[in-house]
Order: structure tokens, then C-alpha cells, then sequence
């Protein structure tokens, strides 16, 4: 057994104009071919690799100290990715409905004003990392942004929607702009899926 890079539901350019066909297209082949590549080269041998991903990032404590950074690193980046591509839909998907609607309207006042808490937490992030809409463990929404591939599995927290602000995720459309992708990237963003993770992780 070994972790596989998993199929994306749309092609590379449909993400377009928001997300280009070139990013896109490195981004899943190359960036998060190569966490894959390296969580795998990291667990060889042992018998963590049958688990899922999220079960290993929320018992690190179980790893050996020697191979912790390697699995924080590479297994943050195959969960993170592994959400992110779900996360995202040509054309985006609606609003978020039923019990997360209502959620969001009670912890934030309204969905433009979560855009917004996560939008500039996103962007405030210095350096690599994601910007999140978690549950926390007090099942709250909470907004958080983690450094470089940390998940938020590892702070016990379970990640609902998570935007990526390494510079690999929009560098050639937008250069320096990270405001603008972080803005363009609602356009595309399936809550349907958000709303199916809410639920699952509520109950
Ligand atoms: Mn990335």
C-alpha cells in the first residue's frame, strides 16, 4: 500500500480565468506528485502507510521523532492538496446551505464576512502556509492559517475549506498580486463540498 496522487473532477484549464491551465497542471503533477512521492519514501517500511492520511496527522505523537518532520511536511502536503482540489469546481457552486449556512450566519454574521476573515488571514500569512475555515475542538467555526504544509488536523482541529498561498499556487497568473488570487478564488469554490464536510464532522 502506498498513498496515490489523486484524479482531479475537471480538467486543468477549467479552473480558467481564475486558476491557469500551467498552474494548475504543475501544481497537481508536479508539487503535489512530489509530497506524495516523499510521504511514501518517509513511511516505507512501516505500518502507518494502511492509515489514512488524516489518522496519521492527528497522531503524530506516534511518530518517531526522526521521521516527524518529513511526515508533518509531505503528509500535511498530500491532505492539504488532497482537500484543496475538492474544494474547487469550474464556475463554483452556489452558496453554502442548510446547517452550515446557518452556522456561518451565527459565528461570523454572514458569508461575506467569512470571505473576508479568511480572505485576510490568507493573505496576512507571511510566507508559504493556507489560509482555513476550520472546526475547532469545541466544535466551533474558527478562521486559522498555518505555516508552510502544517495541517490543521495537527492542532486537533478538522479542516472544512483551505486556501493555498504558497506562491507555487499562483505565481504565474498573479505574480506578487496574492490578494487577487486569494479574491478570484471564491469564484470557484464548492460548498456543496464545504457543507458535506461540516456535517460529517459535526455529528
Ligand atoms: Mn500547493
Amino acid at each position: 500500500m502506498s498513498f496515490q496522487l489523486p484524479k482531479l473532477n475537471y480538467g486543468y484549464s477549467d479552473l480558467e480565468p481564475h486558476i491557469d491551465a500551467l498552474t494548475m497542471k504543475i501544481h497537481h503533477t508536479k508539487h503535489h506528485q512530489g509530497y506524495v512521492d516523499k510521504l511514501n519514501a518517509a513511511l516505507e517500511g512501516s505500518d502507518l502507510n494502511s492509515k489514512p492520511i488524516e489518522e496519521i496527522l492527528t497522531n503524530l505523537d506516534q511518530i518517531s521523532e526522526d521521521k516527524k518532520d518529513a511526515i508533518i511536511n509531505n503528509g500535511g502536503g498530500h491532505a492539504n492538496h488532497t482537500l484543496f482540489w475538492e474544494l474547487m469546481t469550474p464556475g463554483g457552486a452556489k452558496q453554502p446551505s442548510g446547517a452550515l449556512q446557518e452556522q456561518i450566519t451565527k459565528d461570523f454574521g454572514s458569508l461575506d464576512k467569512l470571505i473576508g476573515e479568511v480572505s485576510s488571514t490568507a493573505i496576512a500569512q507571511f510566507g508559504s502556509g493556507w489560509g482555513w475555515l476550520v472546526l475547532d475542538q469545541d466544535k466551533n467555526l474558527e478562521v486559522i492559517s498555518t505555516p508552510n504544509q502544517n495541517s490543521p488536523l495537527m492542532l486537533g482541529m478538522i479542516p472544512l475549506l483551505g486556501i493555498d498561498v504558497w506562491e507555487h499556487a499562483y505565481y504565474l497568473n498573479y505574480q506578487n498580486r496574492r490578494p487577487d488570487y486569494v479574491q478570484a478564488w471564491w469564484n470557484i469554490v464548492n460548498w456543496d463540498i464545504v457543507g458535506q464536510k461540516f456535517q460529517k464532522a459535526v455529528h
